[in-house]
Formats: C-alpha cells, sequence, structure tokens
C-alpha cells in the first residue's frame, strides 16, 4: 500500500486500531496517543518528525499478516495445536477474572517462581482515564489487572516501561502481538526479553464513547465514575460501576449486547487476526460449556490453544503444581464455541482482499467510499454462508500463492 512515510495515513485511512506501536518506537517523541471518543490514535507533532518511518514498519494496522494471523474453521480442523478448558484453582483469581482466570494465574506463577520479573498487561486501576497498560511486577499489581477491559488499551506504548535485561509476560489482542511481533524484528532484545506472548480471543475493541454511554445509562457521568470493571461478580460476569460510596450493577448481556458490542471498529471488521496468531497461548471464552461441567459453569472456563512448547511447559508445571484444572477438548468445540469470532475472521479475509485492490489501484480515492464499500450489506450477507467463507479462505490461500511468487 501507498502510504506517507509516518502513521498519520493509518488513521485517516480508519486503519488504526490504537496497540501504541508506533508511539513506542518513535526515537523523537513525535507521537502522542489520543482519544476523541473512539479508538486510541496516533497523534503527529509535525515539528519533531524526520520521517524516518519506523512506527510505518512496527505498524500492524496498515500491514495486514493474513499467512501468520488468520484462523479459518478448515485450518483449525486440521490444527495440531493442544486445545483445552480450564481454570484457576484459586477462588480469588477465577471470580476476579473474565473466563477461568487462566492468565492471571500463569503471571502470578511464573512472578513467584521469579521465571519473570514483570507482565505488560491492561490495568483498569481506576475511572476511565486511568485504563491503559502497564508493567506489573506484585501479586496486588496482578490481581488489579485481571478480567477484559472493554475499552481502547494500547498495550505496546507500555513496552516503555520495560528494563532490557529482565524478563516479561507480554499480554495483548492480536493486533498488540502482531505489533509486538514487527517491534522484536527492529529490536531484537524485545523479542529476548519477551518470554512468553499470551494473546486474547478478540471481536473487536468498543470504542471509548461507548463506555461513556453504559455510564450514562445508570445515570451517572464520567466524571463521577471512580471505577468499572466490565465482568466482575463469576461468569460471564456483571459489569460494575462504581460511583463513590454507590454502585450499580448490569448484566453482562445488557453492558455487552445494547452498548459495547453496538458499533464494530472498521479495522476489527476488517480484522482475521482474532485468534491472536502470534501468541504462544491464545485464551478465550468457552462459551459452549462441557456438559459435565456444566454444573459450575458460573465460576467461569477459559478456552485456550497452545501453539509453542514454552506454552505448555508452563502449563503442565502449573498443572503439576494444581493451581490450575483443564480438559482436553476438540476442535469441533472450539469452533462451535467461537462460531462468531471464527466467522467473522473469515470474513474479514474478503474485506481485505477488496480493500488492498481498492488501495492499491487507487480505485476510490475518498476513504469514506472504500470503507463503505468494504462494509456493504451484500459483502455481509455473502458472508453468512458457510460455504462463501470458505470461498473466502481459498482467496486467502491464492493470495498468498501469488504473493509468495512474486517475493521469491
Ligand atoms: C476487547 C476484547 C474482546 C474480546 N473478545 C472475545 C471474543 O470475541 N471471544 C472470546 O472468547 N473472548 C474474547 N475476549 C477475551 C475474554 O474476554 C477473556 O479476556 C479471555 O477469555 C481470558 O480470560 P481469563 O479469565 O483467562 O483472563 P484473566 O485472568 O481475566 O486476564 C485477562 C488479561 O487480559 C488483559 N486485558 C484485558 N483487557 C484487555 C485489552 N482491552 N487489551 C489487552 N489486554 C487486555 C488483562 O490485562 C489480563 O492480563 C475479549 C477480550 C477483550 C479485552
Ligand atoms: S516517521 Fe519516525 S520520527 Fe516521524 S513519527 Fe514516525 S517514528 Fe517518529
Ligand atoms: S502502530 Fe498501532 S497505534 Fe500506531 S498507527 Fe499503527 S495501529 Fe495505530
Ligand atoms: S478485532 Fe483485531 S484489530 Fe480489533 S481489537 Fe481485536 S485483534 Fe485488534
Amino acid at each position: 500500500m501507498k502510504v506517507s512515510n509516518n502513521v498519520a495515513s493509518v488513521d485517516k485511512n480508519r486503519l488504526c486500531h490504537g496497540c501504541g506501536a508506533c508511539s513506542y518506537i518513535c526515537q523523537s517523541n513525535a507521537i502522542t496517543l489520543k482519544n476523541d471518543g473512539y479508538n486510541n490514535y496516533p497523534f503527529i507533532d509535525i515539528a519533531k518528525c524526520n520521517q524516518c518511518g519506523l512506527c510505518l514498519k512496527v505498524c500492524s494496522g496498515i500491514h495486514f499478516d493474513l499467512k501468520n494471523t488468520s484462523c479459518t474453521e478448515q485450518e483449525l480442523l486440521l490444527s495440531k495445536n493442544n486445545l483445552y478448558i480450564g481454570h484457576s484453582n484459586q477462588a480469588s483469581v477465577r471470580q476476579k477474572s473474565a473466563s477461568g482466570g487462566i492468565i492471571t494465574q500463569i503471571i502470578l506463577n511464573l512472578l513467584r517462581e521469579k521465571i519473570i520479573d514483570g507482565a505488560i498487561v491492561a490495568r483498569n486501576v481506576g475511572t476511565i482515564p486511568d485504563i491503559g497498560a502497564a508493567v506489573v511486577h506484585s501479586e496486588e499489581e496482578v490481581m488489579n489487572s485481571t478480567s477484559s477491559i472493554y475499552y481502547p488499551v494500547s498495550v505496546c506504548a507500555a513496552l516503555k516501561q520495560i528494563d532490557r535485561n529482565k524478563k516479561y509476560i507480554f499480554v495483548g489482542k492480536g493486533c498488540d502481538l502482531d505489533s509486538l511481533n514487527r517491534i522484536s524484528v527492529i529490536q531484537p532484545w524485545i523479542g529476548k526479553a519477551i518470554q512468553l506472548k499470551i494473546g486474547i480471543m478478540c471481536h473487536h475493541t468498543p470504542y471509548a464513547q461507548e463506555t461513556k454511554e453504559l455510564v450514562e445509562s445508570v445515570g451517572i457521568s464520567n466524571t463521577r465514575l471512580t471505577r468499572i470493571v466490565y465482568r466482575g461478580l463469576g461468569w460471564p460476569g456483571d459489569t460494575v460501576i462504581t460511583s463513590g460510596k454507590r454502585q450499580y450493577v448490569l448484566p453482562y448481556k445488557i453492558s455487552w449486547g445494547k452498548y459495547l458490542g453496538k458499533n464494530i471498529p472498521f479495522r476489527c471488521k476488517l480484522c482475521s487476526n482474532g485468534m491472536a496468531g502470534h501468541g504462544d497461548i491464545v485464551v478465550g471464552d468457552s462459551w459452549k460449556m462441557n456438559p459435565l461441567l456444566q454444573k459450575d459453569l458460573n465460576d467461569g472456563y477459559s478456552l485456550f490453544m497452545i501453539r509453542t512448547d514454552a506454552a505448555q511447559n508452563v502449563l503442565d508445571k502449573l498443572c503439576k503444581a494444581n493451581d490450575i484444572s483443564i480438559e482436553p477438548v476438540s476442535s469441533k468445540f472450539l469452533i462451535d464455541s467461537q462460531s462468531n469470532l471464527i466467522s467473522k475472521n473469515e470474513s474479514a479475509l474478503f474485506k481485505v482482499l477488496i480493500f488492498k485492490l481498492m488501495y492499491k489501484e487507487n480505485l476510490l480515492n475518498n476513504t469514506s467510499f472504500r470503507y463503505i464499500i468494504t462494509d456493504t450489506i451484500f459483502i455481509r450477507l455473502l458472508f453468512s454462508f458457510k460455504g462463501l467463507r470458505r470461498l473466502a479462505s481459498a482467496f486467502k490461500n491464492y493470495y498468498l500463492y501469488v504473493k509468495n511468487k512474486k517475493d521469491m
């Protein structure tokens, strides 16, 4: 794709997903992340920018890594990765987490055993402006970064806080991990410092505005908000809004159904990386439950895929220490549990190809037109049919074949 030499065009073309990698890599401090009610985006101080182009190199918003990140139904059926459902055996962790607390338990154990010095995570420590990513080092800090934050979080920006001589876990969405990988190519020491990459399955990040509307729906303004927990109190978890001494509780079905799931950002519609292709392990919700386990469903289970030996070793250690309980599941179970996410990933493949074609051939100069055409009802309908989603997967393979040939 033809772009100017910094990431200004990424946001202009609505391709920014707000990972924050550009602000981390910029050596001139020219990039500040902002939020105007939608996603986090880079604001560039042109006077400081030397046009080095590094920010563009690490940006996964504008680069679509279809080869390493997409995860179609067919690919999942053929995959040899180990799949499990499970949960932390520590009641407080399981209760405070989004699903079964597998991510939090891994961080706690590796910190305790001093295998890592810290973890790069999304933190929800206070009111809305305090939602952000940080490096956490203590058990208390880890327990303050449990559960899902349905608000834009720029995880890669927190890389500024890491020490090149120490070891870390990185937790992020597929797009955060994709950018992290790009950063590691430019700065290999980052790749060495990150011992384990944990991906979270991700359908989309809700805009900031949606949290504002959610908070206002209980009759308080954002400025009077003390704390918001999107998924607390069991599984799938109620949204708990605190303002001073008052607490308001909204069922997940209402908070996600009516507010947070309402709009899908354009870049998320083009995302086929909902299964965090670069993660050593990827964790999501077990939306479909094993009937044998149905009795304690309210306590939550994480559904996860192990992609590397490093992740499998960590998991085995946690099981041996009896800190987690897990049980293997089939690809079919994962597909049934994540059918929404997988069909979105598959339809995104085709959308990306259309978008790329329009971009490359400059078929439409106006971004809004490209945007509308890529997201027509027709395209959406087309991919509501399973067979046609498979066609998208075939398109992807063909596209990669042509691209590989060109690159050779
Ligand atoms: C925006 C978003 C969309 C999601 N969409 C889906 C989906 O479609 N299907 C599905 O099955 N699961 C989805 N998830 C994942 C799911 O909600 C849980 O995060 C996952 O099951 C892990 O649960 P856990 O109990 O093991 O994690 P926990 O032990 O609760 O740990 C959660 C970890 O995720 C990190 N985190 C929280 N919010 C963010 C964020 N916004 N960006 C980066 N890191 C974050 C936290 O720092 C923490 O380390 C989504 C999560 C998010 C944040
Ligand atoms: S082109 Fe270089 S100097 Fe300019 S914003 Fe990007 S990284 Fe910073
Ligand atoms: S690096 Fe991330 S935050 Fe920066 S422009 Fe790209 S997608 Fe947006
Ligand atoms: S859908 Fe994709 S681009 Fe959007 S937040 Fe999730 S991983 Fe990032």
